[in-house]
């Protein structure tokens, strides 16, 4: 992409509600804005790291057999009143009604809509295990819709439902969305524990949480340092009060906290904070008993699906990503995440021997298929660099008054670190670097 062809309206103040990194970075970079409270429109640079993102998922899912399909994001009210649901979601689930005065509610999950997708469609043990998944659009009217993308009304998850002939199947099923997620959250360059989680109200037992470990997340775990044990301590605390008191707290504040139990291993537990990006449950019978989903087994009787779902929230990784890797001056990418991996920017846009080389590195890097920006505008150098700093490129090519003694560098926005080499060495540079 050409950087004078783009648009990407960076800026240098953030909304004063806009506390978190994440939050101040991801509007001030011109990546996300907000159209009204916990809504957000995704612009041009917001929009490539959310396909990323996606990609990864569904690249990780695809592989371990499962299939992806779309429901519709407005579902019938009555959907929801047989599951028995309709009272339990509350306020946070979004009712409409149409102009025949059908009522509606915007999906904010869709257990019971996938139950039904496959109800009377899958009828034999034959049929199953099956793993069906969307990465579609939510709505929940959350109470307080805050810090950017982690807390919209709007947001985009992976939601994903397994259905099985038995307990020790739909297991086995969750034990392998474990590890999927495990590689999804390492491809995208993320630091994240696994903990014991509350199941909460979707009901059923069995139930691990994913979480970004990031000084202001939202959640409060307790993990062990020398084995991989790790809580929410919404499981491990049964008063609400203490978990409120927990959760308020800082994590300096956290750090002088003690915990007396240990961990079974023996060493000492810790508080972490982190941020949940993505959850897994066994959900058993709840859902086909109460929506009569049934399929006939060996013998012919027939049985509710064993069942177990999958969520990762697809647009707050987006924030989790930058609410851990970041500095002053802006965001720091991951390899897998980042808009564009190299950023070529050209110093003096007046200076032909500059843009000749610029250009041509540019066509270079597209047919080896890396995502490149070209800083082509006519702009000063400082301007340029800070851009570069608050998006946050992996890497900035420069190409300066250096130049003239066949001198070019490659800024390393992670590090900090400028390598300075000929230009004839710019493309081996890259490709080893990247
Ligand atoms: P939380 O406790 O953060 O409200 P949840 O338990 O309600 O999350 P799930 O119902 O398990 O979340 O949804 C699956 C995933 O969707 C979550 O792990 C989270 O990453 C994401 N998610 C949930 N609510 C939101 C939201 N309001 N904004 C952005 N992402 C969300
Ligand atoms: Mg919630």
């Amino acid at each position: 992409m050409r950087r004078s062809r783009a648009f990407i309206p960076t800026a240098k103040e953030a909304p004063s509600d806009a506390t978190l990194p994440s939050h101040r970075f991801l509007i001030r970079g011109g990546f996300i804005n907000q159209q009204g409270a916990g809504l957000y429109n995704f612009m041009p640079l917001g929009k490539i790291v959310l396909e990323k993102i996606r990609a990864v998922v569904k690249e990780e899912l695809d592989n371990a057999g499962c299939s992806e399909v779309q429901l519709s994001f407005v579902t019938p009210l009555g959907l929801w009143e047989r599951s028995g649901r309709s009272e339990a979601m509350g306020k946070e689930m979004l009712r409409i009604s149409d102009r025949h005065e059908n009522e509606f509610v915007l999906s904010p999950t869709n257990e019971e809509a996938m139950v039904e997708l496959v109800k009377n469609r899958v009828t034999s043990y034959k049929d199953l295990p099956l793993n069906l998944y969307q990465i579609n659009t939510k709505f929940r009217d959350e109470a307080r819709p805050r810090y950017g993308l982690l807390r919209g009304r709007e947001f985009l998850m992976k939601d994903g439902y397994s259905f099985h002939s038995t307990k020790e199947d739909m297991v086995r099923e969750f034990d392998l969305m474990e590890d999927t997620y495990k590689k999804i959250f390492n491809r995208l360059g993320l630091d994240f524990r696994v903990v014991e989680a509350d199941s909460g109200a979707i009901g059923g037992t069995g139930s691990k949480e994913f979480h970004v470990l990031a000084n202001s997340g939202e959640d409060t775990l307790v993990v062990c340092e020398s084995c991989d044990y790790g809580a929410n301590i919404e499981t491990i605390f049964d008063d609400q009060a203490e978990i409120d008191i927990l959760n308020e707290k800082s994590y300096e504040e956290l750090t002088e906290s003690k915990i007396d139990k240990r961990c079974d291993c023996g060493a000492e537990l810790h508080f972490k904070k982190g941020i949940e990006v993505g959850h897994i449950f066994q959900l058993g019978t709840k859902y086909s008993s109460a929506l009569e989903a049934n399929f006939n087994d060996e013998n012919g009787r027939s049985k509710p699906f064993e069942m177990a779902t999958f969520g990762i929230g697809v647009s707050r990784l987006v924030a989790a990503v930058i609410e851990q890797n970041h500095d002053e001056n802006g965001c720091i990418w991951t390899k897998t995440t980042a808009p564009y991996t190299v950023n070529i920017l050209i110093s003096n846009a007046k200076d032909v021997n500059q843009v000749n080389l610029g250009e041509e590195l540019y066509e270079e890097l597209k047919n080896l298929n890396i995502d490149v920006m070209l800083d082509d505008r006519k702009d000063r150098f400082g301007f340029k660099m800070k851009d570069a700093e608050l998006i946050g490129f992996p890497y900035t090519v420069i190409i300066g008054k250096e130049l003239e003694r066949d001198i070019v560098e490659i800024y390393d926005r992670k590090t900090k670190e400028i390598i300075q080499l000929y230009p004839r060495d710019l493309l081996s540079k890259i490709t080893e670097l990247i």
